[in-house]
């Protein structure tokens, strides 16, 4: 039993369409399989279609941009109501920091002599809602500027570097409780990559499981050994639930096979019983 319940499309930064990813992760031999784009919930239906047609059984979730104590954070919300006008409003909100944001990264880079317009961007995000930094990555390397994403985000799209510009993220535990108000179940992401590993600490893991925090992902590629051990420890310790995922992203990121984490079907079971 193979389970991934975290995958991107190109409906925000990954390079399958969501059916593609299903027929990847058929492919891969995963028996379910979560759609979590960056704040949107635009794949959904194309997933499912595409599932329904496959061996596969589909969760429906989205990787919602979050901020905790001055952090970047990343919230799994996996299957609340789309049209629940407060998650909706919420998004909303997030996607045009997204929107607000673009412009103010290619003056950026137009400053430092790496010009891209917003319709180079456009001509490589495709079909997205959530524009973000892998888009104008994928349109600096078309451009010959640099090799690859990891080369546009080490050189000028990461914090401290010359193109990054920071925008809108939703409040974490107000997140978690509008995804809970919605019928969802909600999980950090990646909890340890990055910035985060600073603020979430145990007491901030007690915090958020008040606030209705269901699990925890803590089998992520970005976390070295034993940051698992210690991440699942405190999972033990709070009763959340602990999942893993690859975070696929298609070709944009190397090293993010579907099926490379996953999570047990007893943790699987525990999240389930949380959805509607
Ligand atoms: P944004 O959504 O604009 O804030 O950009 C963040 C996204 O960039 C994350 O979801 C990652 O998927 C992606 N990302 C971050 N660092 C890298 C990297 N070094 N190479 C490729 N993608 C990256
Ligand atoms: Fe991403
Ligand atoms: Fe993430
Ligand atoms: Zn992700």
């Amino acid at each position: 039993m193979l389970i991934d319940l975290h995958t991107h499309s190109t409906r925000s930064d990954g390079t399958d369409s969501p059916s593609e990813l299903v027929a990847n992760a058929v492919r891969a031999g995963l028996d379910v399989l979560a759609i979590t784009d960056h704040d949107c919930t635009t794949g959904w239906a194309e997933a499912q279609d595409a599932a329904a047609a496959a061996d596969v059984v589909l969760v429906r979730g989205l990787e919602i941009s979050c901020r905790y104590a001055g952090a970047g954070v990343h919230l799994l919300a996996y299957e609340p109501d789309p049209a629940d006008p407060r998650l909706q409003a919420e998004l909303e909100r997030v996607l045009e920091g997204r929107r607000a944001r673009l412009p103010l990264t290619l003056a950026r880079l137009a400053e430092l002599g790496y010009p891209v317009t917003a319709e180079q961007v456009r001509e490589v995000s495709g079909d997205t809602e959530a524009t973000g930094r892998p888009h104008v990555a994928d349109a600096m390397t078309r451009l010959g500027y640099v090799a690859d994403r990891d080369e546009a985000f080490a050189r000028f799209l990461m914090p401290g570097r010359p193109a990054y510009v920071d925008r809108y993220a939703a409040d974490l535990v107000a997140m978690i409780g509008l995804v809970a108000a919605a019928g969802g179940a909600t999980v950090v992401a990646h909890p340890w990559s990055r910035g985060s590993h600073r603020v979430l600490d145990r007491a901030a893991f007690a915090a958020l499981r008040a606030a209705g925090l269901a699990g925890i992902e803590v089998d992520h590629n970005d976390h070295a050994p034993e940051r698992r051990a210690r991440l699942r420890d405190i999972a033990a310790e709070l009763d959340l639930v602990v999942t893993g995922a690859s975070d696929y992203h298609g070709t944009g990121k190397t090293g993010f096979d579907l099926g490379c984490n996953t999570t047990t079907p007893a943790e699987y079971d525990r999240l389930r019983a949380l959805l509607p």
